[in-house]
């Protein structure tokens, strides 16, 4: 009756786990040898689960038969989607956070003060009062939903959380054309539904256009709508574009409205200096902010926030202790602020460690550097790209996103991007803008060098000139 999962022989599993490491550093050291490659069938079966192979053999899988299989989000030439790179810091603080096991729904204890910090300096980062609440969430997607609930409940009334929201009027949400997916989702999750959000034009630079903004909200009041919230996209997944927040704030402030930041990439513009960092002007007048850290702070997956300036706001959303989760005045149980009361999640990992050991590590001076230096590469690409006798831009590059098409063949974007992917050359994913589908780059990685992006152009050019000559199927 002494089962245990510990190992037999603690030297053994040290050395064991000093080889798993150094194949990780290898790994990342590497980072340029490997992007992604599809999972052969033989990889694929081996992973099935039968019996116990033990700690040596399953250690000795994961190096071979894990590890190498990424999603090449590690490669300098990785421009799909957004998605960040990761950082050593951050592995590090994984390593640790593992070893502790720490449970961070809430209690006294020293992650939870490492989470408290982070959500500190976020705020002040941002402009957020000090008396701001924040919550580490798994990415904007679970940010965004927390945000809806809290400012549902901020226009309907602390007992919507009982009687829930059938018997009132129909809420009304804001938000820019090209908005993510993310904000229709939540609208879903929240029981106000996606029909209730106005997609509002935006300018040719991918920013909400204000009067259209203000007159869908009349129509809204008048039709027997109750506006309740105006979601402001810092950093558009499509383009890289930015709603004029400053005057979206304004707006909110007179008509009683929220106004919730989607900031999950572009947000830290912020920290990255001139010209960048005016991108988000009036992002500290938001009511809450949701961003992410594993795009455009380079920490592991992962680890988004969401900021509320109304601290009350906020716990009034979510807080509820039941008898098994009282609180203490001292000891582990006491403490507080209680990361439960403010999201959804109970029993929480310790991601705020691998966010505060990349802050801690380089600090948002060179994080921003970082950040700038991802803009000026988005914008050399659209320079190469203009240059281009085979390739054109599809929109002006903004921030970190190079969107651009076959001057010749625009039917041949998405299987230049195929194509490349499988020859592991360079990473690129496509979106549809003007009624077609173009080539799209996000710049979201510290590994990336102005030779890569030069690389990357050549080898659409090279791969468009192949396609063509070559009849599709
Ligand atoms: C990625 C993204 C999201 C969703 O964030 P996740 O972290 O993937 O959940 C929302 N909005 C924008 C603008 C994004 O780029």
């Amino acid at each position: 009756m002494n089962e245990t999962l510990d190992p037999e022989n603690w030297e053994d599993f040290r050395a064991l786990l000093h080889a798993v490491a150094d194949a990780c550093v290898d790994h990342l050291q590497n980072a340029r040898e490997h992007g992604w490659r599809p999972v052969p069938e033989s990889v694929r079966s081996a992973l099935r689960l039968e019996g116990a192979k033990g700690l040596d053999e399953t250690a000795r899988e994961m190096v071979n038969q894990v590890l190498p299989y990424g999603s090449g989000n590690t490669h300098p030439r990785f421009f799909g989607w957004v998605q960040g790179t990761g950082n050593a810091a951050a592995l590090v603080a994984e390593l640790v956070a593992a070893a502790m096991n720490s449970n961070c729904g809430g209690r006294d204890h020293g992650a939870v003060y490492v989470e408290r910090e982070v959500i500190r300096w976020c705020a002040e980062c941002f402009g957020f009062p000090s008396s701001a609440s924040g919550v580490l969430v798994s990415g904007t997607s679970q940010a965004t939903v927390l945000a809806f609930a809290t400012a549902r409940q901020a226009k309907l009334g602390d007992a919507t959380r009982k009687a829930g929201i059938s018997s009132s009027p129909r809420l009304g949400f804001y938000a820019a054309k090209g908005v993510h997916n993310a904000v229709h989702k939540a609208l879903e999750l929240v029981g106000v539904g996606s029909d209730s959000l106005r997609l509002i034009p935006v300018d040719e630079r991918g920013g909400l256009v204000m009067n259209d903004l203000i007159r869908a909200v009349e129509e809204d009041r008048k039709a027997g709508v109750l506006p309740c919230c105006v979601v402001g996209t810092a950093g558009s997944v499509d383009r890289g574009g930015f709603d004029p927040l400053e005057e979206m704030a304004a707006f909110c402030r007179e008509e009683g409205l929220w106004l919730h930041v989607d900031g999950a990439f572009g947000a830290w513009t912020r920290i990255a200096g001139a010209p960048w960092e005016r991108l988000v002007r009036g992002i500290e007048r938001a009511d809450s902010l949701a961003l992410d850290f594993h795009k455009w702070m380079f920490v592991q997956y992962d680890c988004g926030l969401l900021l509320v300036r109304d601290h009350a706001r906020h716990r009034a959303t979510f807080a509820a202790r039941p008898s098994y989760l009282e609180g203490q005045e001292a000891g582990l149980g006491g403490g507080d602020p209680w990361f439960c009361d403010y999201g959804v999640d109970l029993s929480r990992s310790f991601r705020a460690l691998k966010v505060w050991a990349t802050l801690r590590a380089y600090g948002p001076q060179q994080l921003g550097r970082v950040i700038a230096q991802n803009c000026e590469q988005a914008r050399f690409m659209g320079e190469l790209v203009e240059r281009s006798p085979a390739l054109a831009l599809g929109s002006p590059v903004i921030s970190n996103v190079c969107c651009f098409s076959a001057v010749n063949d625009p039917q041949l974007n998405a299987r230049v991007v195929q194509s490349l992917q499988l020859k592991g050359r360079s990473f690129f994913s496509t979106t549809s803008m003007n009624g077609g589908t173009v080539i799209r780059a996000a710049f979201t990685n510290h590994r990336t060098r102005t030779e890569d992006v030069a690389e990357a152009i050549s080898d659409v050019e090279r791969e468009l000139a192949l396609l063509s000559q070559t009849p599709s199927r």
